[in-house]
């Protein structure tokens, strides 16, 4: 076993608990050499976990968490090793960053409609200066006492298909494959045992994804072996993280849980050599 990777964590920058440099700081304690910091719709976190990962000797591998739907479900794609300062991304990330907002406004709008009158404002708050999303809305209405957990707040009001669930912008896998292959990167299945099915999986392999996030905490060891099997049988990447948030949602014990061997980076390095050269 070489040195630990976790390619999946968030940060301030978009719904986790830490800034980049104490993020990348925790990463080291809990025995990580590589991290991929993929806060969604955002890669703001990259220049300064990039500087402080290199004061302490972490590998910091650029990343960011896209959400695209397939049929009615949503699916998440990760990209690594993108350009973070590509013009073409932060100008789609910021529009997903300002369509979040607005997604934001119909869930409160909603909420507000079920009696619950929680503000914006609140919601903003909570979301500072990052992509707002709901873990923001589960934090606010609990601060606000219109529930007592945040859990309770999924479960009884923003949860898919929950009352105030509104769905996102509409973006398709292949749309998010394409964009994180022109800003030089691999783009990688997230989590796929949360909502995975057959024909979902053919489809983003068709539209060209790179690989698939393997080792998830959500995952089970006949999800771990089963999405092995099919990187192998389609040649593909295999990744895996902690989806670290910290903070609220309790899962501190999660960092330095849920890696991959660096071999792995490595394999994904060569692959990016390849496409870079070809
Ligand atoms: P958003 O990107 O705004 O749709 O928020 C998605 C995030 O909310 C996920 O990354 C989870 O962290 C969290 N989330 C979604 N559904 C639930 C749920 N049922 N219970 C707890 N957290 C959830
Ligand atoms: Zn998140
Ligand atoms: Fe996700
Ligand atoms: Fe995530």
């Amino acid at each position: 076993m070489g040195a630990k990777a976790d390619l999946h964590m968030h940060t301030i920058c978009s719904d986790g608990a830490l800034s980049p440099y104490e993020l990348v700081k925790k990463a080291k304690a809990q025995g990580l050499s590589v991290v991929s910091i993929t806060d969604h719709d955002s890669v703001a976190a990259i220049p300064d976990a990039l500087e402080f990962g290199k004061e302490i000797g972490v590998e910091v591998i650029s990343g960011v968490e896209l959400s695209a739907n397939f049929e009615d479900k949503e699916v998440h794609i990760l990209g690594y090793f993108v350009d973070y300062k590509s013009q073409r991304l932060l100008d789609y990330l910021t529009f997903f960053r300002h369509e979040r907002i607005k997604r934001a406004e119909r869930i409160v709008a909603k909420l507000n409609e079920l009696q619950l009158p929680l503000k914006i404002e609140s919601v903003m708050e909570h979301a500072g200066t990052g992509s707002v999303g709901r873990p923001h809305i589960a934090a606010a209405l609990m601060d606000e006492g219109f529930t007592k957990t945040y859990q309770e707040s999924f479960d009884r009001y923003i949860g898919n298909g929950g009352p105030a669930y509104e769905r996102k912008f509409q973006f398709s896998p292949s749309e998010a494959v394409q964009l994180i292959a022109s800003s030089g990167g691999l783009s990688f299945l997230a989590h796929p045992g949360r909502y995975t099915t057959d024909a979902m999986l053919q489809h983003l392999i068709k539209a060209g994804i790179d690989g698939i996030e393997v080792i998830h905490p959500s995952h089970t060891p006949e999800h771990i072996v089963h999405y092995r099997g099919v990187t192998g049988e389609y040649y593909l990447l295999e990744s895996g993280g902690s989806d670290f948030h910290g903070g609220k949602k309790n899962d501190d014990a999660v960092l330095g849980s849920f890696f991959i061997d660096e071999s792995k980076v490595d394999t994904m390095k060569r692959r990016l050599f390849l496409q870079r050269s070809s």
